[in-house]
């Protein structure tokens, strides 16, 4: 069997090709602080196995008072880690962490260095299975690593626990060299896997996150952050069923001079404020895209066209009521707006026209008002 020493060392060359990567990752994206919380983690607990692979078989209260409480300050920071990954707060981190910094270190401040060392452990397996919750809360999120994470974080601390309860049956209060048994011998092996395994699953996660940010933005408008036009025809052409489905088409009205009068910078603020007003009257199952300068368009699921006209009248009435910063006279805005409910086997670019052309007809008639479709003719 390789020896404990060895394993350390190979602990600690693999975490810190993994810090590597992980900064490498952090200087990519800065915003992605769980990157860095993680790197210093691993840092931190690289350090701390290094100490304790040299130490070899001294166990003074110098070569555990160091590595000890650098460990739990590493797992402390790895747990920060995977709580910002979760958008949490990191404060319970640092709490939970001085904690069991403080915990062990009194016993071997008092000399029992068997205690300090089963504190180590107890508290190691504690941070560690809160890691493994938190990658098992967030599990929404890229399932299968999030999961895999959790197993993982889970047999590490079982294995740390392990230590501590092999100690504490033995009744092991104070220790002259490292504690030498078959948990020990786990522990070392599960904590390689731990790390390299975590290390690797969470620069996985990474990437499939900046891959979805990436997916998102090209699905979006910039300005309004609702679905831009590619995004809308790619989820809807024409080999989408359109049943149930009610099309309406928004058109700001005059916007041109709102433009020329208040300046482009305050037509971008109207064009935000509609997104506002689509996106608070109108369900969160409807799908809502900018499709041009000022047009916008709205696909209802599963309602009717008196539902879907209702929803149209709200949407306007609520822009034309709105307190435009301002606001004068010529600066209220209106829309106009056209809608059509799919017929049977319609295609989605038909209903799509047929809402359009309403949307003309309330040009027509004068704007801010919502215009219906008749109901397509089947020849
Ligand atoms: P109508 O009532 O007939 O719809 O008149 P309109 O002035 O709204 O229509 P028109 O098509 O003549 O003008 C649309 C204007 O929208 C022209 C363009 O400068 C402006 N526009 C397009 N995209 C943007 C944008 O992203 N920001 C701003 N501020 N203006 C935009
Ligand atoms: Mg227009
Ligand atoms: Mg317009």
């Amino acid at each position: 069997m390789i020896d404990n020493a060895s394993l350390l060392i190979g602990i600690a060359f693999s975490g810190a090709a993994l810090v590597l990567a992980l900064v490498i990752g952090w200087l990519n994206s800065r915003a992605e602080t769980y990157l860095i919380h993680g790197a210093t983690g691993i840092g931190l607990i690289v350090l701390a196995m290094v100490a304790l692979g040299l130490r070899g078989d001294s166990y003074t209260l110098l070569t555990q008072l160091i590595p000890f409480p650098v460990m739990l300050a590493g797992l402390a920071y790895v747990y920060s880690g995977s709580r910002l990954f979760n958008y949490k707060p990191v404060r319970p981190a640092l709490w939970i962490g001085s904690a069991a910094i403080i915990l062990t270190f009194i016993p071997l401040a008092l000399g029992l260095t068997g205690v300090g060392t089963l504190m180590l452990n107890l508290n190691a397996g504690v941070i560690l299975a809160l890691c493994g919750l938190e990658c098992w809360r967030g599990r929404a999120d890229v399932r299968l690593a999030m999961v895999a994470n959790a197993i993982i974080y889970g047999l590490v601390a079982a294995s740390f626990l392990a230590c501590a309860i092999m100690l504490l049956v033995e009744g092991q209060w104070i220790l002259d060299g490292p504690p030498d048994n078959l948990a020990e011998d786990i522990n070392s092996i599960m904590s390689l896997v731990g790390l390299t395994g975590i290390g690797a699953i969470t620069l996985t996660l990474h990437h499939a996150r900046a891959a979805r940010r990436h997916r998102m933005e090209a699905n979006t408008d910039a300005l309004t952050g609702v679905l831009n036009r590619r995004a809308l025809f790619q989820a809807f052409s024409d080999n989408t069923p359109t049943t149930g489905l009610a099309v309406i088409m928004f058109d700001l009205d005059c916007f041109k001079q709102i433009n020329d009068h208040l300046g482009h910078a305050h037509g971008d603020m109207v064009l935000v404020r509609f997104a506002d007003v689509l996106r608070s009257e109108l369900r969160h199952s409807d799908i809502i895209a900018r499709i041009g300068g000022e047009e916008f368009c709205a696909i209802l699921p599963g309602g009717d066209r008196d539902m879907a006209g209702h929803a149209a009248e709200r949407v306007r009435r609520a822009f034309d009521d709105l307190a435009l910063p301002g606001g004068s006279e010529t600066e209220t805005a209106t829309v106009s707006a056209g809608l059509a409910a799919a017929g049977e086997g319609e295609t989605f670019s038909s209903v799509l026209s047929r809402a359009d052309t309403a949307l003309y007809g309330a040009k027509e008639a004068g704007r801010n008002r919502v215009h219906i479709a008749p109901f397509r003719l089947v020849a």
